[in-house]
């Protein structure tokens, strides 16, 4: 590290903070998501080219992880230190005096703990929210636990509130006994800190063990004793579009629109274990692990009963009620807390961001599939935390009131209304024949306008490669959108992996020819199959899930000009393709009053699998003319490209009031023009 960076410019100090960060960063025992920071104290020059003592410490919006150098801000640490004589000092002064004395005026924010490290006198500090230690320190007698554990090797921090505060009161408890290794923040987490950063991190190691041992010591052999639960249990893909239609806020200005979340499904037996309790409604419902976990999960968990096999509609109905009052209690809570404020907040959405699901495991929400990665990450984070603590006692964390000024902190209600959010947000988009040319140019288009991805196509190896070009949260599969059983099986991996589905692109087909009076009947009926029955077995599945979600959902299939305007020995196409107009029609007629839209896109002369260069080739040869002349032969005499079939299809399923109609992307074609 020190010699990589030394390259670059980067001093000994820098790269050492980074390898150690790095290393507590990558134990999700220790910090998770953006959790905990780390800073050294080391001389820099400034841009002047003086040198100056400086902090570098974490900066808001790097994970430990995977943390660079430009991740730890340099912060000037003189005035940094000065501010500790004053009697108080708001969150929004700290920032600005902070960012005023960023050695790199462009530098991201440093973390909001920054004094604290600021105010100790160690080079090196470290900082986690150890799974362990909270299992210890979230106890109703967790600071004389922790005092018995530590014998005075760490100092006790009351919990505070992270910001001036805190850093003040955990300087003063260093002060008091200056041999301390580090400082257990009752509640919240552990520092340790020392000369080098070899040190101050296997203090931290050090610490966590003693934390663990004691953990395995006179633990109760049954933690969670099992509730009564069904003796069969639904399976996660029929629950999630329930759960994710229940959570979903309807417009109150535009009927029939949504704010969706993604969801995120966890299980193990660990999990289990804990969500099958009798006693889940106690352990679940009392908070955070760690005060910043709220902006992620909430305080609390929704809790719905199980789900008993083939008892959907019942169990529907108790998600909806228990969904109705925790948006009630949340709405209470805010109120109850608000009316405490000078400055009144703005009210978070009530919805849940963890919901716990007995004899199934639980689901993380979030407007993305990261976030709800996220979300379901931190839940299991506290489950393990939960169930140590439990195990050796009564997990009790910070109170409600605690939790509050966290979730409704001034800096993030500034941060509130700044995102511009995409106009597809929370949507989860399918497209069949994926990895071709227009299926993949309209995934793109769609993730582009803020869906998340489920790519099928028939080449498994080519869904996952398209998948992965999109990204890491979109999803690639293998499907042969002609196998009915094949369908069913992809669409509940993509509900499995996503909560749901939205948006359904029915874009699979290839073209077969052959005059009609000669063709043989297989080559009709292969033709059948693919462009007519595969868009029905995906539009039936699609409809299913969009009917338990109860939030509408949008259909949309890739027709064709041959539907409209019959070319020479384009039957074996055109029938089916005629046939799935029809399919697209019905579907917007019998599927309106659930709110679901169907529309098509009739595009022509596209690059595409249809299209093979050879087959352009010929057709050129055949008219005499280039191949470039070939492919504008329409009458704005430019090629169409996948593209423009892709920008189509995100604009019909932005279309908000538009169902059973198709929209022509051929440059311009009169006989194939609707009339
Ligand atoms: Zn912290």
């Amino acid at each position: 590290m020190v010699s990589h960076y030394a390259s670059q410019g980067v001093g000994p100090d820098l790269a050492l903070r980074v390898y150690t960060s790095r290393l507590l960063g990558g134990d999700r025992k220790l910090v998770l998501h953006g959790g905990g920071n780390t800073s050294v104290k080391t001389v820099v020059r400034d841009l002047i080219g003086d040198e100056v003592e400086v902090l570098c410490v974490k900066g808001s919006g790097w994970d430990m992880a995977a943390i660079e150098p430009a991740g730890l801000p340099a912060v000037r640490l003189a005035p940094l230190r000065r501010l500790r004589a004053r009697a108080s000092l708001s969150d929004e002064e700290m920032v600005r005096v902070q960012r005023a004395n960023l050695i790199d005026p462009g530098a991201p924010n440093p973390s909001v703990e920054t004094l604290l490290h600021a105010f100790l006198p160690h080079k090196f500090v470290d900082h986690t929210h150890s799974s362990a230690v909270l299992s210890l320190a979230d106890q109703p007698d967790g600071e004389a636990r922790c005092a018995e554990l530590y014998g005075g090797r760490l100092g006790l921090v009351p919990y505070i509130m992270p910001g001036f505060q805190l850093a003040k009161k955990a300087a003063e408890v260093f002060e008091a006994d200056p041999e301390v290794e580090g400082l257990v923040l009752l509640k919240h987490g552990i520092f340790t800190f020392a000369e080098t950063s070899r040190e101050a991190y296997e203090r931290m190691i050090t610490a966590v063990t003693l934390a663990e041992e004691q953990l395995a010591r006179g633990r109760n052999t049954v933690v969670f004793p099992a509730a009564r639960l069904p003796g069969a249990i639904a399976h996660p893909a029929e629950v999630a579009p329930i759960l994710r239609g229940a959570c979903a806020i309807a417009s109150p200005e535009r009927a029939g629109s949504y704010k969706r979340f993604v969801l995120d499904f966890r299980t193990d037996p660990a999990i289990l274990d804990y969500v099958n309790g009798a006693e889940l409604a106690r352990y679940s419902q009392r908070g955070v692990v760690t005060p910043d976990h709220n902006l992620r999960t909430k305080n609390y968990p929704l809790l719905v009963p199980a789900p008993a096999a083939g008892r959907l509609d019942d169990f529907k109905l108790a998600v909806g009620a228990a969904v109705d009052s925790f948006v009630a209690e949340y709405h209470a809570y805010f109120a109850r807390h608000n009316a405490r404020q000078t400055v009144p907040k703005r009210e978070l959405d009530p919805m849940p961001r963890v919901i716990l699901v007995p004899g199934l495991g639980l689901f993380g929400l979030g407007p993305t599939a990261r976030d709800a990665m996220i979300a379901a990450d931190l839940a299991v984070s506290t489950i393990e935390t939960v169930s140590d603590a439990e195990a050796i006692g009564r997990f009790e964390p910070i109170g409600e009131a605690e939790m509050f000024d966290v979730e409704y902190w001034s800096l993030e209600q500034a941060k509130l209304g700044q995102a511009v959010e995409k106009p597809l947000a929370g949507e989860v988009a399918v497209v069949t024949g994926g990895a071709g040319a227009i299926g993949f140019a309209t995934a793109r288009a769609l993730q582009r306008a803020g869906a998340e991805l489920a790519i099928l196509d028939i080449a498994a190896d080519r869904a996952c490669a398209a998948a992965e070009t999109l990204g890491s949260s979109a999803l690639g599969l293998g499907c042969d959108v002609t196998d009915a059983a094949a369908v069913r099986a992809a669409f509940e991996r993509v509900v499995e992996r996503f909560g749901g589905v939205d948006i359904v692109v029915s874009n699979a087909g290839a073209a077969w020819q052959g005059r009609i009076g000669e063709v043989e009947d297989t080559v009709l009926r292969h033709s059948f199959e693919l462009n007519f029955f595969a868009h029905q077995s995906v539009a039936q599945n699609a409809v299913r899930i969009m009917r338990a979600q109860g939030t509408g959902g949008c259909l949309l299939f890739n027709v064709s000009r041959q539907a409209i305007s019959q070319g020479p020995e384009a039957g074996p196409y055109g029938l089916p393709k005629a046939a799935t107009l029809f399919l697209m029609k019905q579907y917007a007629l019998e599927y309106a009053s659930d709110g679901i839209r169907s529309n098509a896109v009739n595009a022509d002369g596209i690059r595409s699998g249809i299209m093979t260069p050879d087959y352009i080739k010929s057709r050129a040869q055949a008219y005499g003319i280039s191949e470039a002349a070939y492919m504008s032969r329409n009458l704005l005499g430019r090629e169409v490209t996948a593209d423009d079939v892709a920008q189509a299809f995100v604009h019909l399923a932005l279309e908000h009031n538009t169902t059973g109609s198709f929209v022509t992307v051929d440059g311009g074609n009169l006989a194939a023009a609707p009339r």
